[in-house]
C-alpha cells in the first residue's frame, strides 16, 4: 500500500455507492451520521447468518458453538482495535447511546448496591456533547442526587484545560467527553482533559463515535475508564456498538438489561450475576452484527488507519477553504486539522433548503441540530450544514460540494 488511499477502487467495494441519486453519481458526505458498508462486512455478516447462525453461549450443540465462537472472536477483533490492554474489558452494546446509558445509569442507579454517584456529587459534562453523552448525565444527576456542571466551550467552541481546572475538586466523580463534537468538528485535546480529571479522582468516560473510523483512540494510552463507539460510524452495521472500559470501573456499573444470559444463578428470590462481560449484555446479542463490526474494524487496520485520518483531513481542510471562501459563509471550527467533519452556516440561508438542493445533485449531507443543540445554541450559530468525509470520498466530491453550495446560495439568496 503506497502512501494514499485508492479511493476509487475501495468505492467499488462499497454496493451503496455505485448509485446515481437525481441523476447524479451519489457523492455521500453525510458519514458522521452513518458511513457505508463494504462488501466483506456484508459477506461476514451473510455467511454467518447462512452457516453458523445460533444462540450464543448455552448450547452444546455445533452451530452454537460455532455461534459462541465468532461472538467472542469479534470481542477479541474489537478489543485489539481499540488498543485495549489485558486490564480492560469490552462489552458489546447496540450503539453509542446505549453504552453511554448503560454507563451513566450503572453510576447512578441505586437498587443494587451503594452507586459511585450520591447526593453532592458532581459530574462534569464537555459542552461539546451529542444529546447522547449528555442527557444520560442529566438523568444521573437527577437519580442520585449529585449536580451536573458543564465545562464550557470558548467562543470559537473549543475546550482546553485551563477552563477543566477550576471545575475540578474532591466532589467530582465523572467527568464525560467527546473524542469530536460531530456538530462542529471540533476535536478537544481529550488525553489532556482525561489526564486532568482522572488525577483528580474522577471517573472519566469519552464518547468516541466520530473517531472510530478514522482516529480512534487507543484504551491503553489514555487516562479513560469508560470509552463508547457505534458500529455504523466505522462502516459496520446499525445497531452495533461497544463500550470498553477499565475492569474496576466496568465493575462498578449496576446493569441495565436484566435477564438471560448475565445471570450466573437465579431463584425465585435473588440473582447473582456472571462475571464481566457477560454481567452487561443481558438478552440474546446481535451476533452476526458483532460479527460484521469486527469485519469492518478489520477492512479499517488493512487499509491503515493512519492514512483514513490523513486522507478525511484533508478532505475536510479542503472543503473548510473552498466553503469558508463562498460569500456569507461562515465555517465551524475553521483551524481545526484533526477531523473529518465540516460543519457551516451561510448568512439568510436555511440549512434545509441547502442541503434540499445538494440532494437534488445528489450530494448527500446533514442539516439541522446534530442532537448538539446546547453546543450549538452557545456558539449563536443554531442549525448548521454538515459535510462529512471517509475513506471512500474523493477531491471531486468535495468540489461538488462547494459548487453544489456555490449553486445552492445563488438560487436562495
Ligand atoms: N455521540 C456522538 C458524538 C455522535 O455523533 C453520535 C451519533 N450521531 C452518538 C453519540 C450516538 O450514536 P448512536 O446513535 O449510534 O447511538
Amino acid at each position: 500500500m503506497g502512501d494514499r488511499l485508492p479511493t476509487l477502487a475501495l468505492a467499488r467495494a462499497f454496493p451503496a455507492l455505485a448509485q446515481t441519486v437525481n441523476g447524479r453519481p451519489l457523492a455521500y458526505l453525510d458519514n458522521a451520521a452513518s458511513t457505508q458498508v463494504p462488501l466483506p462486512v456484508l459477506d461476514a455478516m451473510c455467511d454467518f447468518d447462512t452457516r453458523d447462525r445460533a444462540n450464543i453461549h448455552r448450547g452444546v450443540h455445533t452451530l452454537s458453538q460455532r455461534a459462541t465462537q465468532a461472538y467472542e472472536q469479534a470481542r477479541e477483533t474489537l478489543a485489539r482495535y481499540v488498543g485495549a490492554g489485558p486490564d480492560h474489558e469490552l462489552v458489546l452494546t447496540s450503539g453509542a447511546t446505549e453504552a453511554l446509558n448503560l454507563v451513566a445509569h450503572g453510576l447512578s442507579d441505586r437498587a443494587l448496591a451503594e452507586p459511585w454517584l450520591r447526593p453532592g456529587d458532581e459530574i462534569i459534562v464537555s459542552g461539546l456533547e451529542h444529546h447522547a453523552n449528555l442527557v444520560p448525565w442529566q438523568v444521573a444527576a437527577l437519580r442520585s442526587g449529585a449536580t451536573l456542571r458543564v465545562l464550557r466551550p470558548d467562543a470559537a467552541g473549543g475546550l482546553d484545560t485551563e477552563a477543566l481546572a477550576p471545575l475540578l475538586g474532591p466532589k467530582t466523580r465523572v467527568f464525560a467527553l467527546t473524542a469530536c463534537a460531530n456538530a462542529t468538528g471540533h476535536r478537544p485535546p481529550y488525553e489532556a482533559l482525561l489526564a486532568l480529571a482522572a488525577r483528580a479522582g474522577a471517573l472519566t468516560v469519552l464518547d468516541a463515535a466520530q473517531a472510530a473510523a478514522h482516529a480512534m483512540p487507543r484504551m491503553a494510552t489514555l487516562a479513560c475508564d469508560f470509552m463508547a463507539f457505534s458500529g455504523h460510524k466505522m462502516h459496520g452495521p446499525m445497531g452495533t456498538g461497544v463500550l470498553v472500559g477499565r475492569r474496576g470501573a466496568l465493575e462498578r456499573l449496576a446493569p441495565l438489561r436484566l435477564g438471560g444470559d448475565m445471570v450466573e444463578s437465579v431463584s425465585w428470590d435473588e440473582t447473582r450475576f456472571a462475571p464481566l462481560p457477560a454481567r452487561l449484555e443481558g438478552g440474546t446479542p446481535n451476533v452476526a452484527g458483532a460479527v460484521g463490526l469486527a469485519a469492518a474494524a478489520d477492512f479499517i487496520e488493512g487499509l491503515g488507519r493512519d492514512l483514513i485520518d490523513a486522507h478525511v483531513a484533508s478532505l475536510r481542510g479542503a472543503a473548510a477553504a473552498g466553503l469558508a471562501a463562498l460569500p456569507g459563509v461562515h465555517v465551524l471550527a475553521p483551524s481545526e486539522t484533526r477531523t473529518a467533519i465540516v460543519s457551516f452556516v451561510a448568512d439568510g440561508v436555511h440549512p434545509h433548503d441547502i442541503g434540499t438542493l445538494l440532494d437534488g445533485l445528489g450530494i448527500a449531507v446533514r442539516t439541522g441540530h446534530h442532537c448538539a443543540q446546547p453546543l450549538l445554541d452557545h456558539l449563536g450559530v443554531g442549525p448548521t450544514t454538515r459535510a462529512s468525509f471517509a475513506l471512500y470520498n474523493t477531491p471531486d466530491e468535495v468540489e461538488r460540494l462547494i459548487d453544489g453550495v456555490a449553486h445552492a446560495l445563488k438560487a436562495l439568496r
